[in-house]
């Protein structure tokens, strides 16, 4: 099964902040309501089962 660490939309916290662990990153969405569009963030790890979000990157 894919992790969240093969999607688009994960983002690895650096090192230099305060809330670094290893593998723990941030979910970052588009989201859209009557007022236009916002991001949403929530905390995932690398290795975390993906969602049915899920967006396979093109970087890997
Ligand atoms: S929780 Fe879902 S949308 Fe978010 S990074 Fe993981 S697989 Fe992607």
């Amino acid at each position: 099964m894919a992790t969240c660490a093969e999607c688009s939309f994960f983002f690895q916290i650096p090192e230099n902040y305060s809330d670094h662990e290893p593998g723990k990153g941030d979910c970052v969405t588009e989201k859209k309501d009557e007022k236009g569009k916002y991001w949403l963030s929530k905390p995932t790890f690398a290795d975390s089962a993906s969602c049915a979000k899920f967006n396979k990157s093109v970087n890997l």
